[in-house]
C-alpha cells in the first residue's frame, strides 16, 4: 500500500476534468472515477484522491497526499510546506482587483485606506505589502464579486478569466495580482520509492505536454523544392522523404513546431507544396 503514489485532485468544479484528463493522457487507467472518495490505477502505483482544492496543500503538508494538483492561486494562499514541481498549461486565470466602474481608478494608491473583499488573504496581504498600501482585507469565500455592490467592501481581488463576472457586477478590473494556472505540488521531502513514481509521471506528462505543441505533417513538393522547404520551416533539419508516383515528385514528412508551421505556410505554398497535411502527435519521447 505505501509504494502507491497518493494524488490529491479536486473533488468537482474547474480544475477536476483537467486533473484526470492530464492523469488518462499519461496513460493512467481507471476503473470509474469521480463518486468515489478515493480509485486506483490500473496500471500505474498511483492512488488518486478526490477532495476539495483548498484542502489539498494541506493534505500535501500532513502526507495524507503525497502529491496533489491545484491552481497556483490556491498553492501560494496557503503557504503550506509544498513544492511547486510542475506548471501544467490548464486552468488559467488571473488574481486581480477589481473596483466599481464609476470608480476614478488611477493607481494602487486609491486603494489605501479602503476595504478589499477577497478569498486569498495572504496573498492580498503581500501585494499590499510590496506596494506599501494599508488597506482592510475582509476574507469571504464566495461570491466575492457582489460585495462592494451591498456595501461589503470597496474594492475585490478575486479570480477573472474573461472577466465578463465583473462586467456583469458593475466592476472593472484594475490591477493583475498574480497568474495562476494548474500545478503540481508535492511534500518536499518523499521517499525514494515515491520519487521515482513522481519522475516516471513527470517524464510521461512532460511527454503529453511536448505531443501537443508539435504537428506531424506531409506534404507533396517537386524535388527541386526539397531543399528550399526544408530550410524554412526550422524543426524539419531531416525530414522523411518519399518518392511518389508521378515524376519529379516526393511526399516529405516531418515533426515540426505548430507555430513555426503556420507562420511559413505561405512559403510553403509558393514553393509549390500541395496537399499538405497536419497531424496531431499523441505522445513525444525526445
Ligand atoms: P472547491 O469546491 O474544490 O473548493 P472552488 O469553488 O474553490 O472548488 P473552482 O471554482 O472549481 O474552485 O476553481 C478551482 C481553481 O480553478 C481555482 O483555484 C483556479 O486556480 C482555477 N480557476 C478558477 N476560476 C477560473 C476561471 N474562470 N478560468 C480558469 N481557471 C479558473
Ligand atoms: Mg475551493
Amino acid at each position: 500500500m505505501s509504494n502507491l503514489l497518493r494524488i490529491a485532485i479536486q473533488k468537482s468544479g474547474r480544475l477536476q476534468e483537467g486533473s484526470l484528463d492530464l492523469l488518462k493522457e499519461s496513460g493512467l487507467s481507471f476503473s470509474n472515477g469521480k463518486d468515489q472518495l478515493k480509485t486506483q490505477a490500473r496500471n500505474f502505483p498511483v492512488e488518486v484522491l478526490f477532495l476539495r482544492d483548498d484542502d489539498i496543500p494541506q493534505y500535501v503538508e500532513d502526507k495524507v497526499a503525497d502529491v496533489g494538483i491545484v491552481g497556483e492561486n490556491v498553492f501560494f494562499e496557503k503557504q503550506k510546506k509544498n513544492e511547486l514541481v510542475k506548471r501544467l498549461d490548464f486552468a488559467k486565470c488571473r488574481l486581480s482587483m477589481a473596483v466599481p466602474r464609476s470608480e476614478n481608478y488611477t493607481d494602487v494608491q486609491w486603494l489605501n485606506g479602503k476595504n478589499i473583499a477577497t478569498s486569498y488573504p495572504n496573498i492580498v496581504k503581500d501585494f499590499l505589502q510590496k506596494n506599501n498600501i494599508k488597506a482592510g482585507i475582509h476574507e469571504i469565500s464566495g461570491s466575492v464579486e457582489i460585495a462592494p455592490g451591498i456595501g461589503l467592501a470597496d474594492a475585490i481581488c478575486d479570480l477573472v478569466s474573461t472577466g465578463s463576472t465583473l462586467l456583469s457586477n458593475g466592476l472593472k478590473e484594475v490591477e493583475v495580482v498574480m497568474q495562476s494556472e494548474a500545478v503540481i505540488i508535492a511534500s518536499p521531502d518523499l521517499d525514494i520509492e515515491k520519487q521515482k513514481i513522481l519522475d516516471k509521471l513527470l517524464f510521461r506528462i512532460e511527454a503529453v505536454r511536448k505531443a501537443k505543441n508539435t504537428k506531424y505533417i506531409l506534404m507533396n513538393c517537386p524535388n527541386e523544392s526539397i531543399e528550399k522547404i526544408t530550410t524554412v520551416i526550422p524543426g524539419m533539419k531531416s525530414p522523411t522523404i518519399i518518392p511518389l508516383a508521378r515524376a519529379g515528385w516526393s511526399s516529405l514528412h516531418s515533426v515540426v513546431d505548430e507555430n513555426d508551421f503556420w507562420e511559413r505556410i505561405d512559403q510553403l505554398r509558393e514553393f509549390g507544396a500541395e496537399g499538405i497535411l497536419v497531424v496531431p502527435i499523441e505522445k513525444m519521447i525526445v
